[in-house]
């Protein structure tokens, strides 16, 4: 094993070859293993990554473990590791263009997306240096000559596991809530876009985090990942991914009682009634679905459009789909990058190709894309699928793709269990210019989020998190905090009598 110096300053953000951060210093894994990471716009291989194996996610516990129970971050004045916090964001300020070069890179994902979702991890990191300094505990009413207070204390050690889809954003959401109240975490970014969580691991070294408070350690799911899972010394689970996995870390997660947090899959509705702005309707429905290629657990991925508007909006839908520009993730006027890699391409294809076999019509889409220049990349066509029922695997399943299925629907009762008729719970969208009726509807959906006349699902301060199989517990807001702590009771009596209970 060897370790290197971790000082960013001089070191361009893109290399040949990604160390683990472990006990605040890059090092090989224990046994040398190495992928490759591709850019799946042009299918070639960008950089080779040290592999973690089980013993480097032990070296990582063991690090966290001492940092948080030895070490002076959770020690610190509150102020002083919010200072630490802007100053990761302003590192990661300072070297925005390479960060968002790194991300496209590595996801295929169009320049304004990568801008917009670098810019949202740097605001994370300055909202959390702030919210930590309100964040307290209570003082309660409890009978005369007692008092009682509460504290918030770090809850320990964190997994945090994430996707591929948003790697910098996801990795910033769950390590900096976690490092401002205290916590040390063990990051495992997902296997197919590990670079910029390690950047963002030198990151939080150069500007002052100390050794073992945050580790990066990319490597396998079910080796590295269920390690860390299973655990005893870590106290915390806090995993965005898949339904199942999140199912399976869950059960697994209570032989020790850890503390879980899930931000799973969704199959969010996007209900369109006959009083919206149907332009507007159009261009909030259009990102809803084919920002960040679809790959979004809140992506609007079901439409739903009142019956007297229908034709006309799924004309301007269609024309407008039509119109996205595919190609070169690093030019400006591309809207839709590529697929993350064959295996997900496989996948939105079976998913269209289920809905042909069910009966169901292609509008526009439905095929892999041939993008000049990039062949060797993994593309697929806006898609937009009309036609179906609640029957359908395409209409009730994640699929995680440009894929969007537009359905009829007559009345507000009828809006309103559609969009509830799902395993999921995460987004939605409401379109109407009735204020009244948009209240209403926001009130009976049954989902985590619900944007109103409004194409964006969450700025940094807004709660992010799921209903029913979507998952639990809230991100990206000050509620954060509560979930990286623990509450402390202290009840103290101050009378000037001696308590004697048992009466002896
Ligand atoms: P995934 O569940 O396959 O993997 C997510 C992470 O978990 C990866 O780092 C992976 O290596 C790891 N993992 C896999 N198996 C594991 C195991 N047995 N134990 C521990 N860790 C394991 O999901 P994905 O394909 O990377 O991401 C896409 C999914 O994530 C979609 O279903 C999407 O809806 C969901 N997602 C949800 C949110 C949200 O906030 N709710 C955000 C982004 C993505
Ligand atoms: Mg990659």
């Amino acid at each position: 094993m060897s370790a290197q110096q971790t000082t960013l300053e001089t070191t361009s953000l893109k290399r040949d070859y990604y160390h683990l951060i472990i006990n605040g210093e890059k090092v090989e894994s224990s046994n040398n293993n190495v992928f490759e990471t591709v850019n799946p716009a042009t299918g070639q291989i960008i950089a080779r990554v040290a592999k973690a194996s089980q013993e480097d996610a032990e070296r990582a516990v063991t690090a966290a473990r001492e940092a948080f129970d030895h070490g002076k971050w959770r020690k610190y004045p509150i102020n002083r590791r919010a200072q630490t916090m802007n100053k990761i964001a302003s590192i990661m300020r300072s070297r925005f263009n390479e960060i968002v070069e790194l991300e496209i890179l590595d996801t295929g994902k169009s320049l304004h997306a990568a801008q917009g979702q670098v810019t949202q991890a740097i605001e994370d990191f300055e909202f959390y240096a702030g919210a930590i300094v309100g964040h307290r505990g209570s003082v309660n009413n409890v009978p005369g000559q007692f008092h009682n207070y509460t504290e918030k204390e770090a809850v320990g050690v964190c997994a945090q596991i994430i996707p591929w889809n948003y790697p910098l954003m996801m990795a910033a959401w769950k390590i900096a809530p976690a490092i401002a109240v205290g916590c040390s975490v063990v990051v495992k970014p997902a296997s197919l876009t590990p670079l910029t969580a390690i950047i963002l691991g030198e990151i939080c070294l150069e500007a002052g985090v100390p050794a073992g408070v945050v580790n990066i350690i990319p490597g396998s799911g079910s080796e590295v990942g269920n390690y860390l899972v299973e655990h005893p010394k870590v106290d915390k689970v806090a995993f965005t991914g898949s339904t199942p996995i999140g199912k399976d870390i869950m059960g697994k997660a209570s032989q020790t009682l850890k503390r879980v947090t899930l931000e799973l899959g969704g199959k969010s509705p996007n209900l369109v009634f006959e009083d919206a702005d149907v332009d507007a309707a159009v261009d909030g429905s259009l990102f809803g679905i084919f920002y960040n290629t679809g790959q979004s657990c809140e992506a609007r991925s079901r439409l739903y459009v009142h019956e007297d508007i229908y034709d006309e909006f799924v004309e301007k839908f269609v024309e407008k789909t039509k119109k996205l520009q595919l190609g070169d993730p690093f030019d400006k006027s591309t809207h839709v990058g590529s697929i993350i890699d064959q295996g997900q391409l496989d996948v939105i294809d079976g998913y269209v190709k289920s809905a042909i076999e069910d009966g169901a019509d292609i509008l526009t889409g439905g095929k892999p894309a041939q993008i000049e220049g990039f062949e060797g990349g993994f593309w697929y066509e806006p898609t937009v699928i009309a036609n179906v029922n609640h029957d359908m695997t395409v209409v009730k399943e994640e699929i995680f793709g440009p894929v969007v299925v537009i359905m009829k629907f007559k009345d507000e009762k009828e809006a309103i269990r559609l969009a509830n008729d799902t395993e999921f719970g995460l987004g939605s969208a409401v379109w109407s210019k009735d204020g009244a009726r948009a209240t209403r509807v926001a009130n009976l959906i049954q989902a985590g989020i619900v944007m109103v006349n409004c194409p964006f699902s969450a700025f940094p301060g807004t709660p992010f998190g799921g209903y029913k199989q979507s998952g639990f517990g809230r991100e990206l807001c000050i509620e954060t905090l509560d979930l990286y702590t623990e509450t402390k009771s202290i009840l103290s009596y101050y009378g000037s009598r001696p308590l004697n209970p048992f009466g002896l």
